[in-house]
């Protein structure tokens, strides 16, 4: 495993490519993978700190912020937040670091990453040379990127970099936010961010205490024909729009019809919350949490035809 601290150290690094021992892995916090075996290869840790403002960019009614791949994703949100800039505050309090939010294009509550990030810097570790892609050089999807696909491992992003408003306008359409932040009383991005994390402590198991990657699976899109088809059989089905000819399905909801929340086989088990969320009570291993996985999979795909698409990277011979 490479502890990565600075990007010259990286560029030095991958020119001296020769003793690096392939596969490679680029790991962030690990938040979003499983691991059902050891890996054989080289990990790379890039650990690149530091948050500022660049201040050629700014203008009247936003900013441009750029962060080190290694910086915590929820302290950049706090420090947005507590600046007044605008656009993160619905993303508060998902794990993981500055790097894998354009790999992942992590999204809650209405929002994208892909929204707010202008452009991403990378390092290929082919050659240690210099990258930047720009929004649409992302090639940003639901939760996925050109990072997940051609480019995976391939190039190690070091620092993104994002536009945020001055003059904020909240993004408060999901029913759940509006009704949390009016708890807490004025529409202010200080209280979006506290109402997404109190939701979020309230439904999600907290990972440093159980030993969850959030979602296990993506919600599933599938064409419109399918959608309206399962929708005559079970009416109560939540469809959510997507792109045009598709529909979008929550997962959970699947899951859970075919009787998986808060089920455990073992140490692994179904959070009984939200049944899109896999959790290891202890002991479980790896392929122990895979296997439930496939069992779900397989369950949902005969009760509704549909197949599950893992959100969760899983390293390892399975
Ligand atoms: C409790 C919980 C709740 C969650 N809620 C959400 C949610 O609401 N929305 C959401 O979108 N996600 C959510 N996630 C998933 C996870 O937080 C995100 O996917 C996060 O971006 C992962 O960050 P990480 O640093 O842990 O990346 P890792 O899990 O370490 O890596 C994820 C991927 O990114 C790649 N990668 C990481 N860093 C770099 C880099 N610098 N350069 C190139 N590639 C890199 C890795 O190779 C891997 O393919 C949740 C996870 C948990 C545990």
């Amino acid at each position: 495993m490479i502890h990565i601290r600075t990007e010259r150290e990286a560029i030095a690094l991958f020119n001296e490519n020769n003793n690096i021992n392939k596969p490679q892995l680029i790991l962030g916090s690990g938040s979003n993978i499983l691991f059902t075996d050891n890996f054989k290869g080289t990990i790379l840790y890039p650990d690149l700190r530091g948050i500022k403002i660049e201040e050629n960019d700014y203008d009247d009614e936003s900013v441009i912020v750029s962060a080190g791949a290694g910086v915590i994703w929820d302290d950049l949100v706090e420090w947005t937040v507590a600046r007044g800039f605008g656009g993160l505050e619905n993303l508060s309090l998902i794990p993981g670091r500055v790097g894998a939010t354009p790999v992942q294009n992590i999204g809650a509550y209405g929002v994208e990453v892909r929204e707010s990030i202008i452009k991403v810097k990378a390092l290929s570790t082919d050659d240690g040379s210099i990258r930047i892609f720009n929004n649409s050089e992302c090639e940003f999807g639901y939760r996925d990127s050109i990072f997940k696909r051609k480019n995976k491992n391939r190039f190690l992003v070091t620092r993104v970099y994002y536009r945020l408003s001055t003059r904020p306008s909240l993004n408060l359409n999901y029913d759940s936010l509006k009704h949390e932040v009016n708890l807490l009383g004025k529409e202010t991005l200080r209280n979006v961010r506290h109402a997404v994390i109190n939701i979020r402590q309230n439904k999600l198991p907290d990972p440093e205490l159980i030993g969850n990657a959030g979602s296990f699976f993506k919600n599933s899109v599938v064409t419109c024909a399918v959608a309206e088809k399962l929708k005559i059989e079970y009416p109560e089905m939540p469809v959510f729009e997507e792109r045009e000819g598709y529909k979008k399905l929550a997962s959970g909801w699947l899951i859970d019809q075919c009787g998986w929340k808060g089920k455990r086989k073992g140490d692994a088990g179904v959070h009984e919350k939200q049944a899109l969320v896999l959790i290891n009570y202890g002991k479980a291993t790896g392929k122990e949490i895979y296997d439930l996985s496939e069992e779900i999979r397989k369950s949902v795909n005969e009760k509704f035809g549909v197949d599950l698409v893992r959100e969760v990277e899983v390293i390892g011979v399975i």
